[in-house]
């Protein structure tokens, strides 16, 4: 019998969406029933909203000291990793890909809670002003916006999740979240877990349920103070213009079309060459290129092309693909038939365009690892592309590399900048002044020198253009949930004359 999970938690109490609908969750390895969930509606939207309204305006949460605050993350990172191998499993299962990759997020979701934990408790009180008199004490502190509203995509569930959750609560704010529709499972266990730590009803409600009309309610609702939203362009934009008419603030974190630069002198040696291709590889394949920084646009010197897309394809092809749970894969299969439908229309416009399959370009064999009916794509290398190319402008969200080629180093910048989004990149060169000269010019959020995607905690994520409005994590990933307040006392009140009656 298939599993029902709980998964609309409103004011401290788990329910069924008020229509009583429910939606069936698939696992992407087989096309089969994960567990079946609370599909909730406008009328859930509106109840959570109240709750996390009633929690923020008559709630002890945002008056409740920094240090009692910060205790709650530091006790939700350690019952984070009590029960690390289920929620990888649940990651793992939900989203399709390696668990793994399920147990890296867990940790990642883990610092960051101790992160924001740490950030608040260190940063001490307010920040005093000089106003230029010892009759004045002037004092700017950081209040939390009210009640947030997060809504988060399908690729990384619990991370996006996270890095709103975290800085929401670490402020003193309350929450509404809307996870994706169809990866709930692993939201609903972290606010499971946040009960768990004792925070208070109503601080952190969850609705599971489509983006229109739960996410659309979300961002609209004049209750609601603040809208975050990660997913694609297209959503976000709907979000932005559905909170203009409340002017709550809002963040977007967007998708992303992301150069990887490849100089010649970063392939030098064999050595070089291996590490630079290695790195290649990851950039645009882990997680089956279901990243919004995945590096899916390699943009490599002329004169090391052809050595460096023949061994790229080469090693692509050597991808293991199956189930992400099994032992031994290496790639996962795509979240849907409706993402795995979108890849192959972008490798048939592709090829219509002109590009040169490298590898790749079908849906594999099926293998015991790999059942038929899973959503699985070899990943697939186009050489000889251009920015012309339609695959070469959008997001893919896929395992599909595309392959430009430059000769000077301003050619590579044009290039690289040459994007709507600007989320993230990176240069490969020895050359220790150029690597800085190019990394300066990227107009892009993130720019890795020698290697390609770690982020810190620490350091603000976000992207330039296109790719969003705001910063998480880092200390701007806090103070997207904070209203800044300048509190002016004057010690000595006297009359100012202005008006002479
Ligand atoms: P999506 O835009 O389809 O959905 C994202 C979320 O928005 C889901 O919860 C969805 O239900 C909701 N939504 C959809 N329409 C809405 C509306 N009108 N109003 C309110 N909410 C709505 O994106 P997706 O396919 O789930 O995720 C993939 C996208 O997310 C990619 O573009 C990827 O680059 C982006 N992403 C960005 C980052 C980042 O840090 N910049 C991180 C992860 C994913």
């Amino acid at each position: 019998m298939t599993r029902h999970v709980e998964t609309i938690h409103i004011d401290g109490v788990w329910r069924a969406a008020a229509a009583g609908t429910r939606r069936e969750v698939l696992d992407p390895a087989d096309g089969t029933t994960l567990a079946v969930v609370s599909e909730g509606g406008a009328e859930d939207a509106d109840a959570a909203i109240a709750a996390a309204r009633r929690a923020f305006d008559q709630g002890p949460w945002p008056h409740t000291p920094v240090a009692e605050r910060a205790a709650l993350l530091r006790r939700v990172a350690e019952l984070l990793q009590r029960d690390r191998e289920e929620i990888a499993l649940t990651e793992s299962r939900d989203t399709g890909k390696t668990l793994e990759e399920g147990r890296v997020d867990v940790d990642d979701v883990t610092n960051a809670f101790r992160y924001f934990a740490d950030l608040v408790v260190n940063e001490g009180g307010g920040r005093v002003v000089d106003a230029g008199s010892d009759q004045v004490h002037s004092v700017v502190v950081h209040e939390p916006v009210g009640v947030c509203a997060l809504i988060t995509p399908w690729n990384y569930p619990l991370l996006q999740a996270s890095w709103k959750i975290a800085p929401a609560l670490a402020a003193g704010n309350t929450f509404v979240i809307k996870p994706s529709e169809i990866t709930p499972l692993s939201t609903a266990h972290l606010i499971r877990l946040l009960a768990e730590a004792g925070l208070p009803a109503g601080v952190a409600n969850i609705v599971t349920g489509p983006g229109d009309p739960v996410g659309a309610r979300f961002a609209e609702h004049p209750q609601v103070d603040l809208v975050s939203f990660t997913g694609g362009l297209a959503s976000g934009t709907r979000v932005m213009q559905a909170a203009a008419p409340s002017v709550k603030k809002v963040a977007l974190e967007l998708g992303g079309k992301n150069p990887n630069v490849v100089f010649a002198d970063a392939c030098a040696t064999d050595e070089d060459f291996d590490t630079a291709v290695d790195q290649a590889l990851n950039a645009a394949f882990i997680h089956s290129g279901q990243v919004c920084s995945a590096g899916s646009r390699l943009i490599v010197e002329q004169s090391v092309r052809e050595r460096f897309v023949a061994e790229l394809a080469r090693r692509a092809q050597k991808i293991r693909l199956g189930r992400g749970t099994e032992k031994g894969v290496e790639c996962g299969p795509l979240v849907s038939a409706e993402q795995l439908a979108k890849v192959e229309g972008y490798v048939a416009s592709a090829l219509r365009e002109g590009a040169v399959l490298r590898c790749g370009g079908s849906r594999p064999e099926p293998a015991e690892e790999r059942p038929a009916t899973g959503y699985f794509y070899e990943p697939t290398v186009l050489d000889r592309c251009n920015r012309g190319m339609k695959v070469v402008r959008e997001e893919t969200f896929g395992p599909i590399l595309t392959v430009e080629t430059f000769r000077t180093e301003e050619e590579a910048v044009a290039l690289a900048n040459d994007t709507e989004y600007g989320l993230a990149g990176a240069v490969w060169t020895k050359d220790a002044g150029r690597a800085r000269r190019v990394a300066g010019r990227l107009r892009h959020g993130t720019v890795w020198i020698n290697d390609y995607h770690p982020y810190l905690p620490q350091a603000e994520w976000g992207g330039f253009g296109k790719s969003g409005i705001g910063r998480e994590l880092g200390p701007s990933g806090l103070a997207e949930y904070r209203e800044a307040k300048h509190i002016y006392q004057n010690l000595a009140p006297r009359p100012v004359r202005w008006f002479a009656g």
